[in-house]
């Protein structure tokens, strides 16, 4: 688990994912359409019509590219989007655990830190304090 600071709102948040930047899907695409614009700002579409109206021949080649430049945008977002419901997908998956996996927790759980048990077990600390909260409930 790490603590982040979202680049968008700049609001704390935490992750697991090293590689997650921003703290929600929508914050992300909100800093990219703020970046997109900066590169292509308001302005620049004045220039751009003024220099159609001397220009006309110019004017579908031009569109052309930005058409281009909307649509690799929007195919990046979508792929993003795509990857981060995966691992979202991924990380709420619980594997069960084992009768030996529990008799484990029951017996070392005031000989080993959590942190050795979740190694041992493979799993992280909170779903070892989970199952182990679980277990001594039922006993
Ligand atoms: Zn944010």
């Amino acid at each position: 688990m790490q603590i982040k600071i979202c680049p968008y709102c700049n609001k704390k948040f935490v992750t697991s994912n090293p590689k997650q930047k921003y703290c929600s899907v929508s914050c992300r695409n909100k800093y990219r359409l703020q970046k997109f614009k900066e590169a292509h700002p308001g302005k620049m579409s004045e220039y751009v019509k003024k220099y159609y109206e001397r220009n006309p021949e110019k004017k579908k080649k031009v569109y052309c590219n930005e058409k281009r430049k909307l649509q690799k945008l929007q195919h990046f977002i979508e792929e993003n989007n795509l990857a981060r419901e995966k691992s979202l997908q991924s990380k709420t998956y619980k594997t069960p655990y084992f009768k030996e996996e529990d008799e484990f927790l029951l017996r070392n759980w005031d000989k080993l830190t959590k942190k050795e048990i979740a190694l041992k077990l493979n799993r992280t600390i909170g779903s070892v304090q989970s199952r182990y909260k679980k277990l001594k409930k039922k006993n």
